[in-house]
């Protein structure tokens, strides 16, 4: 559709915005720069000529808006804004890589072929979209500033989503907090992996958003007068010593609050960080910034009293993204604990827009050593040119190191090794050499005996010891968090789970050969709830590394299996029907999908995802499996959920499709965990209240007592999440009970 005059003085204007924000951040030195950016300009104008987004603004406007978030928000130079003009034009439109080099130069062609294959990542299928974006990567160690115009370009379809229909929004923020975020942070982009992250959750969880977004907001007078209180004898004493500094108080952002409430399982109210201090100076000549920063801590920590294990030096030892700062917390009046943060301009700089600045003080100063940021790009290096895994798990790997290095350990001899925060001993041991790695059997941490399942803290001195006979054990996979750790003990598992397999089959076999019985789909349908096993594979694989023992045997093929339901549910997707109720002969009813198929061929299949054990009444989302068509039903805050949205986002059925329909004869399953005081038959009053007078089928029970506490979980058949709180309200008053809570494995 032609441009109307308005639209032309739209476009005119948003143009007239991005030659401001170059001239501010002296983007172009010449008059030869002023023309390479306005031909990038005119011929993206050009190549978009008539066409609309989705919001009905002309086309153009989305790639001035992106190359605005590269000079103002990121702070990147003439090149990166010429290639974010230019970041769709050979994706959308007849020009060719060709064309923009013989236009421009071989440099801006190479980037906007990184930008274009980009596009191309997140429309393929999953398995050839990681391969896909392997590829991509590989840019990103030659050329950082395409996946950063990459970040601008997502931040902005991010702030236009509302244009987006309802599926390809949960497709576009799985993405988006599955890559995005994890590569935001990396590259030190922190203000816009915040903002990243908000918008998601105003689209996903929109409820939830705006009940937080109104309590910040009915709050803010109360705090305001707070902050005041607590900054007034600060500014007087650093006024007295004459520094030059701006202090503000930053509330946190809508997204951490809510992550924060739901990690601590905590109320809004009790959200006690929900604002920090912050104090950013101009440095003098003399003495180093570093004792200038220490000076101020030490000006605060005169008035407030500091809590000593809350101090966090990121200037001595920065953060692998180049974050420097100096944070601490401090007892503020009224007895709340305040965090205050201390950085020099430069350091806000870094702070703020990251890469781009750490990039400009670098070049800026003499030092050639190799920083976090440098060591992170080679070893993406590195793992990007030993393809030694599928691309699947490379992306899922790659994804981990994101959020890689933030404690340093030392070997005996001293050795220094940066490892991601939450790293275990195996990580260590694993960081050092994988020999070392799959044989360990534990370690001593600054002297003292410790598995090698403990967590290390930065400054650990960590020894590794090991023994011959030793093998990496599947649990492991649960401890450790770096990528090369998790790739060496899957490696291993993954030949002896082959064995496994085959020897547990055969062992099985023989077993119900001894009983005149014949390994048959029947039996196995016994055996699998019975034993906790999702499929046959990891049935054999458990019989024969000898998790499974088969001694109750017997006892399993005489009961009869199939008098509780265990994955069938009745949900109402598009197509299907709710009228037409659904027979149930619960006895016949197996957890299987081959029973299911077989019980309902005429409405679309669908079943409970493993991972996060969706209930009635749960915020839900579809995939559906491009193969067969089956549709799998996760919670909206699954991790799986999301990983696979951002992989095969087109699969997706949005939570406004799906509906939860009335179907009293069906139980979900539902895992509940458990704490408190032992006592002598608490046991008892459990089970008694959740058979007896709830009528709740259990599944599973496992607790543990030690030290007087006993801890475990248990496996339960509910209606839906209203009974199952119900439940919960009612385990909470047994005597003894400390803490009961419905187990989310997301
Ligand atoms: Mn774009």
């Amino acid at each position: 559709m032609e441009y109307s005059p308005q639209d032309e003085i739209l476009i005119e204007e948003k143009w007239q915005e991005l030659v401001d924000a170059c001239r501010k951040n002296k983007v172009c030195r010449k008059e030869d720069d002023w023309d390479f950016v306005r031909r990038a300009y005119f011929l993206a104008k050009e190549a978009h000529k008539g066409v609309r987004r989705r919001s009905g603004e002309p086309y153009i406007i989305h790639p001035i808006e992106v190359a605005l978030i590269a000079v103002r928000e990121i702070g990147l130079g003439k090149k990166s804004v010429v290639a974010a003009l230019l970041h769709d034009v050979v994706e959308d439109t007849e020009y060719t890589v060709e064309d923009i080099e013989r236009i421009f130069s071989p440099k801006i062609a190479y980037m906007v072929d990184g930008l274009t294959k980009m596009a191309g990542v997140f429309n393929a299928d999953s398995t050839e979209q990681a391969e896909y974006f392997r590829k991509v990567l590989l840019t990103l160690s030659d050329d950082v500033r395409v996946i950063i115009i990459k970040i601008a370009d997502r931040l902005h379809n991010m702030r236009t989503l509302g244009a987006m229909p309802h599926h390809k929004q949960i497709k576009i923020t799985s993405e988006t907090i599955y890559l995005f975020v994890p590569l935001a942070y990396r590259l030190g982009l922190h203000a816009i992996k915040s903002e990243l992250e908000d918008l998601c959750m105003r689209y996903r969880f929109p409820e939830e958003y705006a009940e937080i977004k109104r309590k910040i907001d009915e709050t803010e007078p109360e705090r305001q007068q707070y902050i005041e209180r607590f900054m007034a004898p600060i500014r007087e004493v650093l006024d007295r010593n004459k520094f030059q500094y701006e202090m503000t108080a930053r509330v946190k952002s809508v997204y951490s609050i809510w992550n924060k409430m739901r990690r601590k399982e905590i109320p809004f109210e009790e959200v006690y960080d929900l604002f920090a201090i912050r104090i950013v100076f101009k440095t003098l000549p003399f003495p180093s910034e570093k004792t200038q920063c220490w000076q101020i801590y030490s000006c605060v920590t005169d008035i407030y009293t500091p809590k000593p294990d809350r101090l966090r030096d990121w200037i001595s030892i920065p953060k692998s993204n180049g974050y420097e700062a100096l944070h601490s917390t401090v007892m503020g009046p009224d007895g709340i604990w305040v965090e205050v943060q201390v950085r020099t301009e430069r350091m806000d700089d870094i702070a703020e827009r990251g890469f781009a600045a750490h990039w400009k003080y670098k070049h800026a100063s003499i030092s050639q050593e190799e920083d976090g940021l440098d060591k992170w790009l080679r070893k993406v290096r590195e793992a990007l040119s030993s393809p030694t895994e599928s691309a699947v798990e490379f992306l899922d790997n790659f994804k981990l190191s994101l959020y890689k290095s933030d404690i340093v350990v030392f070997t005996p001899k001293g050795e220094a090794h940066s490892l991601p925060y939450g790293a275990s001993v195996l990580d260590f041991a694993y960081d050092v050499h994988t020999k070392i790695g799959s044989h360990a059997i534990g370690a001593k941490i600054n002297h003292k005996m410790v598995p090698v399942t403990a967590r290390l803290n930065t400054g650990d001195q960590v020894e590794v010891i090991t023994a011959e006979s030793a093998r990496p054990k599947a649990e492991w996979l649960d401890v450790v968090v770096t990528s090369r750790a998790r790739q060496s003990i899957q490696d291993y598992l993954k030949g002896e789970r082959q064995d496994n397999i085959e020897y547990g089959m055969q062992l099985l076999e023989e077993r119900l050969k001894d009983r005149n019985v014949v390994l048959s789909g029947r039996v196995l349908r016994k055996l699998m709830p019975a034993y906790d096993c999702r499929n046959k594979d990891e049935l054999y694989s458990k019989i024969g590394a000898g998790i499974i023992t088969l001694d109750n045997l017997d006892a399993l093929l005489k009961e009869n299996s199939s008098t509780k339901i265990l994955k069938f549910w009745r949900l109402l997707l598009p197509g299907s029907k709710e009228e037409e109720d659904v027979n149930l002969d619960l006895d016949d009813v197996a957890p299987t999908l081959d029973d299911t198929i077989h019980h309902r061929v005429e409405e679309p299949e669908y079943y409970m995802a493993d991972c996060c054990e969706p209930i009635p009444g749960d915020k839900v989302v579809g995939y559906r499996d491009p193969k067969t068509g089956r549709i799998t039903i996760h919670k909206s805050t699954c991790d799986t959920l999301i990983k696979l949205a951002a992989q095969a986002g087109d699969n997706i059925i949005g939570d406004s499709e799906i509906k939860w329909s009335q179907q009293k004869a069906v139980s979900y399953l539902a895992t509940i965990e458990i704490q408190g005081v032992d006592r002598a038959g608490i046991i008892l009053d459990l089970t008694r209240l959740i058979t007896t007078d709830f009528n709740i089928n259990m599944r599973t029970i496992s607790i543990h007592s030690h030290d007087g506490i006993f801890e475990g979980t248990i496996g339960i058949y509910v209606k839906d999440i209203e009974s199952l709180n119900s439940l919960l309200d009612n385990i909470r008053h047994i005597k003894g009970v400390d803490r009961v809570k419905r187990l989310l494995s997301t």
